[in-house]
């Protein structure tokens, strides 16, 4: 196996080491809509270390969205309540997706939210 690859399989595996107490956190819902389609484990930052703030339990729609430009404003507004997470894979991942929509409720609902200041700045 190339070190990457071994780098890349280590990684996988010290997230999946999460898997258990983050779905029990969520209590098996998505942590951004509460949905409960195909939940897996999603990486704020994959670039660092797995952690518990750094991951979230998301459905499908979630992580596709998190992944793209603009969304579905219906699938959006249900995102509103993971801003007041006190988890920052849930409300820090969820203020920058919200953000990306142009809609006026979507900014002053980052700008009503706890999230780390710096980044709520860079968001609005
Ligand atoms: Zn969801």
């Amino acid at each position: 196996m190339a070190k990457g690859e071994q780098l890349h399989k280590g990684h996988l595996e010290a997230v999946n080491l999460f898997g258990k107490s983050i779905a029990k956190r969520a209590a098996f819902r998505c942590e951004w809509c509460e949905g409960s389609d195909g939940l897996r484990l999603w990486e704020y930052r994959p670039d660092q270390e797995p952690s518990p703030e750094n991951l979230a339990l998301l459905c499908d729609a979630c992580r596709t969205l998190s992944g793209s430009k603009s969304g579905d404003p219906h699938q959006l507004r249900s995102l509103r309540n993971a801003l007041w997470s006190d988890v920052p894979a849930v409300a820090e991942g969820a203020a920058i997706v919200l953000s990306r929509c142009k809609e006026p409720w979507a900014r002053e609902a980052i700008e009503e939210s706890f999230i780390d200041e710096a980044l709520k700045a860079r968001l609005l």
